[in-house]
């Protein structure tokens, strides 16, 4: 079974970066959220992006406009059913997940394969509760898509050999790299980086430093490319938090309870980047930290 049709759900961060990666690859994609703003944004911002690796001489204009011309957007989800491949980037909660997946199940042809783009929820869950547990596999690319070279497979306990071969050859052709997981909660990435993540969180509230002295401590002390408060903003302190809480119920060790601090920025809606405030408040020219 070719794969030349893709449908992505969810337009926000993941979703429009995800589509923008497919088209640019020559793949047809058809891209859906709840929200029309959410959709027109992510088109808008697809064509900025490519825009800028035009300038960078990385893509032709040509294969900027056929990439743009290959991505069409709906709001009606059952519009994917004749998708070959439909990988679900929409909000990192499971009900939302679920309330997808059931509703595409009777629209989609007897060989689409099912994908989530989840940093944590169990595959084999998502997968056991649809009709086809063989044809389900974790597809979960780093943020942000057009950039990040890596791509973890998640192989969910009855995932076959043929759907991971053939997400495998999606993955080379996306001109990326694969690295397969097994399918425990939150799987390699994020076990190592949200733990990370928490921790430097955890150093806030315990007042060991401040924002600016934990990611300076970070980025100079450990060669990291963005301190792990700045990189909490940019993924979302909102995605951070579930993940977190995925480890912990997961994995049932309270060495992975979630920080107090990094529950009351969700709740005060400070969720990163995208509110314009978490750790660092960006509403200005260049961004200030909150503590
Ligand atoms: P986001 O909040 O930027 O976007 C989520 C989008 O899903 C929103 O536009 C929302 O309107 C849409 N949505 C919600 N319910 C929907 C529904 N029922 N149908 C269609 N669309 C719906 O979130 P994000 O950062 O793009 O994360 C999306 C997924 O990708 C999550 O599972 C997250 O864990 C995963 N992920 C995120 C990152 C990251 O760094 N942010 C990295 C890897 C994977």
């Amino acid at each position: 079974m070719a794969i030349n049709k893709v449908g992505v759900v969810g337009a926000g961060q993941m979703g429009n970066g995800i589509a923008h990666v497919f088209a640019l690859a020559g793949y047809d994609v058809m891209m859906t959220d709840i929200s029309a703003d959410a959709l027109a944004a992510a088109v808008a911002l697809i064509d900025k992006n490519i825009t800028r690796q035009v300038s960078k001489g990385v893509v032709s204009e040509e294969d900027k406009a056929a990439a743009m011309a290959r991505i069409s957007t709906t709001q009606t989800l059952t519009d994917l059913g004749p998708c070959d491949l439909i990988i679900e980037a929409a909000t990192e909660r499971e009900t939302v997940k679920q309330a997808i997946f059931d509703e595409l199940l009777p629209h989609i042809t007897p060989t689409t394969i099912l994908a989530s783009n989840t940093s944590s929820i169990s595959i084999t869950r998502l997968a056991s509760r649809t009709d086809r547990p063989e044809k389900f596999i974790g597809f979960h690319f780093m943020n942000p898509v057009p950039v990040m070279q890596l791509v973890e497979l998640i192989r969910g306990i009855a995932t076959d050999d043929e759907t991971y071969q053939q997400c495998q050859e999606v993955v080379e052709k996306l001109g990326k790299t694969s690295a397969t997981s097994e399918d425990f909660p939150a799987f390699i990435v994020n076990r190592i980086l949200m733990p990370m993540i928490n921790e430097a969180v955890y150093a806030l509230y315990e007042g060991v430093g401040n924002v600016s002295s934990i990611d300076t401590s970070m980025k100079l002390g450990a060669n990291h490319p963005m301190g792990p408060l700045e990189l909490a903003d940019f993924i979302g302190l909102d995605t951070c938090l579930a993940i977190m809480n995925v480890l912990h119920e997961g994995l049932a060790d309270t060495k992975y309870r979630p920080c107090p601090l990094l529950t009351k920025y969700v709740e005060a809606g400070w969720l990163g980047r995208k509110t314009k405030r978490g750790f660092y408040d960006y509403r200005g020219d260049k961004p200030v930290p909150t503590r």
